[in-house]
């Protein structure tokens, strides 16, 4: 067990997480934040909390030497709070299915959603709820020991971060590690495609596309029918996915369909998530900014309905962009091409089936001005790819979008 009270604790990053931790701990430990100049032989430090931005800090070669445990911000969020614990994770959809989650639960119970989503674990262990929803990142697993959910949920696991994480292998190992200290009173839900890769584990296994799953227009759970893909308002076949993992979870808590329907109809999918920015010039412009994978990419495009154009591009993550390619759908017509991952993806460009466009774009302010001339239907932001190489982070490019857009 991690001794907490009144110990010397040692906060790396000081964000929203490591501020949350620090007012964690303030009365019941002795937490400090890190600070260049401190001579480590001459500091107390019991154990340190990391925050799940930071990749490598010399701190961690110096914990590793004197036997100084090293818990993300999440994990002890989770030794301070007694309440169950519905935790998520996976590549893509991880803050959907959060405020899903937290949305169909939100009548019946006294809810929290936090971790990944934007708000720090920390900052509501001592809040009084019935129940914790929380985002979990792969970064921020990799800094779990005792961490358990009575509820893990994976949404799906395709590449990405493999320039922390090393290899796919290593990347699917974290992820799978969200159920390793689940006992046989806990639910483990996963898709099924991943079954190759279950560690071994107690909890109860859930396959999720086995379990809920679209027939004669309802989504349906175990055989009952719940909710009607009418009250279905957000786009795309991966959100249908979302919601269904969501309800999943839901069932499980004993949430009543009116609550679980309720949630959807009223769900609004979050800023620059394949978000319809506005229809102007009789075209649709979608912003999905926070595709900075393939999967998401591909996800995207197959939710296009008519000729699309698609702008791609920006800091790369070290994919390889034939699987992009060769994956997309015929409605992709046209493909602006911008960013340090241009010369990457035209090499893999040719692996195109349906043959689209291709352009280069100086930048999206350019790719929007060619795009408003296209006959098509939708322009699609979705990059595939991380903004690092021009913008402070996915929000920042999406709002630029925005910007473009609406002044069209
Ligand atoms: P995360 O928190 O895992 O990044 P988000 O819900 O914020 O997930 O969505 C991130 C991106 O992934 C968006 O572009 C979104 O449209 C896309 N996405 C969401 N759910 C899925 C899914 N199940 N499969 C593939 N892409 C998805």
């Amino acid at each position: 067990m991690v001794e907490i009270t009144n110990k010397n604790i040692m906060i790396l990053g000081e964000g929203a997480s490591g501020k949350a931790a620090f007012n964690a701990l303030k009365e019941i430990a002795k937490p400090y934040f890190f600070m260049p100049l401190f001579n480590s032989d001459d500091i107390l430090i019991d154990l340190i909390v990391t925050s799940p931005g930071i990749g490598s800090h010399p701190m961690f070669d110096f914990a590793l030497k004197n036997n100084i445990p090293i818990i993300s911000e999440i994990e002890l969020g989770f030794l301070l709070n007694e309440k169950p614990i519905i935790a998520i994770t996976g590549t893509n959809g991880k803050t959907t299915v959060t405020r899903l989650i937290g949305d169909m639960l939100a009548k019946k119970y006294k809810v929290a959603v936090c971790g990944n989503i934007g708000l720090p674990f920390c900052s509501i262990v001592n809040d009084n709820h019935d129940i914790i929803v929380v985002e979990v990142s792969s970064f921020q697993l990799e800094r779990c020991f005792l961490f358990k959910p009575h509820i893990a949920l994976i949404t799906n696991i395709t590449e990405d971060h493999l320039d922390r994480h090393g290899s796919m292998q290593n990347y699917i190992n974290i992820k799978m590690s969200i159920s390793k200290n689940q006992d046989k009173d806990n639910y483990f839900i996963l898709p099924s495609e991943l079954r190759e890769f279950l560690p071994e584990f107690k909890s109860k296994l859930i396959y999720s596309d086995k379990n809920a799953y679209i027939n004669c227009g309802y989504i349906e759970y175990k055989g009952e029918k719940v909710v009607s893909l009418s009250s279905v308002k957000i786009e795309g076949q991966h959100n249908k996915k979302n919601i269904m993992q969501a309800i999943i979870a839901a069932k499980l808590m004993g949430v009543d369909n009116e609550d679980i329907i309720q949630a959807i109809e009223k769900f609004k999918i979050d800023k620059h998530r394949l978000e319809l920015v506005s229809i102007v010039g009789g075209k649709r412009w979608y912003d999905d900014s926070k595709a900075t994978n393939i999967d998401s990419c591909i996800a995207a495009c197959d939710s296009m309905i008519g000729d699309t154009a698609l702008i791609l591009g920006g800091s790369d993550k070290g994919y390889d962009y034939d699987q992009l390619f060769e994956n997309l759908p015929k409605q992709i017509k046209v493909i602006f091409l911008m960013g340090e991952t241009v010369f990457k993806m035209r090499e893999s460009s040719s692996l195109a089936k349906y043959d689209p466009m291709i352009v280069g774009a100086e930048d999206l302010n350019e790719a929007v001005k060619l795009a408003k001339d296209l006959s098509i239907i939708n322009v699609l932001l979705s990059p595939a790819a991380a903004s690092f190489d021009r913008y402070k982070d996915y929000k920042e490019r999406g709002e630029e979008f925005r910007r473009l857009v609406n002044t069209l």
